[in-house]
């Protein structure tokens, strides 16, 4: 897939992109990304990107025509007449690309904002600086506004480092292990792996468990011991089951602590549910009551 991002900051994407999974995945031809200047659209000799707010006001916007220009120059026409000549099935082209404008004002990107994109063939993904970008963007070009968070950043530059960070690793063949995937917070379930099987087919117990939408259970490593603090005894035992049962136990304890509004949108099995009640009683973790699978 390719990420096309357009700033008025280009350098600043010369080392968040460079690096690890992000880099491979450049490397290996399954991610390409290109930074546009976009200075190098504008057509006044002191390349002016921004102006004042009609309406008067604090700060300056940045100027729709460079963004336009810019994206006419990536033969990306305005929404409306994307739709009107390229339709929105499954095999047009607008259906397999994406505006994005960078807002807080946006939608929440989240995983499965990222699992959408990652089925994209072209992003697009317009940083905004300054008081933010002249509405008609937002209006006849993006497809979709996104928010990286609740909170005001300066541009959206690491907005875009984010996004395209967090869809490559969803893309077939980044991570070295697919199984890592499917045991992250949040379940990336999108990625197919598969289980381990015995000779008869029968699953054999895995120790590395779906996060299935809870947050991830903690992880430990080498020395078993550090200044007396010893790895939990389950992880050392070399019981699969054991280490199973300990892993969500852990998984379903954090996600109550930290995120217990997950817990509704996530399938519990009666194990499950016993855990979450034992927690429950136990530390008064997550008021809500959650939602029963059967
Ligand atoms: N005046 C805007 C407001 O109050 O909503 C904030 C503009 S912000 C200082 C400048 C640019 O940073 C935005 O146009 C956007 O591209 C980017 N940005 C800031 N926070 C962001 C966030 N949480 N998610 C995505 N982009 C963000």
């Amino acid at each position: 897939m390719k990420f096309e991002i357009i700033t008025i900051f280009p350098d600043f994407f010369r080392g968040p992109l460079e690096y690890g999974i992000v880099r491979r995945a450049r490397e290996s031809g399954r991610v390409e990304i290109t930074v546009h200047d976009l200075r190098a659209f504008t057509k006044d000799k002191h390349r002016t990107v921004d102006d004042r707010p009609f309406g008067g006001g604090e700060g300056m916007v940045l100027k729709p025509e460079p963004i336009f220009d810019c994206l006419e120059f990536l033969r990306v026409s305005a929404r409306t007449e994307r739709i009107r000549n390229q339709g929105s099935g499954a095999g047009s082209p607008r259906a397999r690309e994406s505006v994005v404008l960078l807002s807080p004002q946006g939608e929440m990107f989240n995983q499965r904002v990222a699992s959408e994109m990652a089925r994209l063939e072209r992003v697009f993904l317009i940083c905004g600086r300054y008081e933010g970008v002249d509405e008609r963007v937002r209006e006849y070009l993006a497809d979709r506004e996104v928010s990286v968070g609740d909170f005001v950043l300066s541009g959206g530059e690491l907005p875009a480092a984010i996004i395209v960070d967090a869809v490559t690793r969803l893309l077939p063949g980044a991570l070295g292990n697919a199984a890592s995937a499917r045991t992250e917070s949040f379940g990336a379930g999108e990625v197919s792996v598969r289980l381990p099987v015995d000779t008869e087919g029968k699953r054999i117990p895995d120790s590395t468990i779906s996060a299935g939408g809870l947050l991830d259970y903690p992880h430990y490593t080498r020395p078993a011991d550090f200044r007396g603090l010893a790895v939990p005894e389950p992880l050392v035992s070399g019981d699969h089951e054991a280490i199973r049962r300990w892993r969500r136990r852990k998984a379903l304890e954090k996600t109550l602590r930290n995120r217990p509004e997950l817990l509704e949108r996530v399938e519990l099995n009666p194990e499950d549910r016993q855990i979450v009640e034992e927690i429950r009683k136990a530390s008064g973790f997550g008021l809500r009551a959650p939602a029963k699978a059967d």
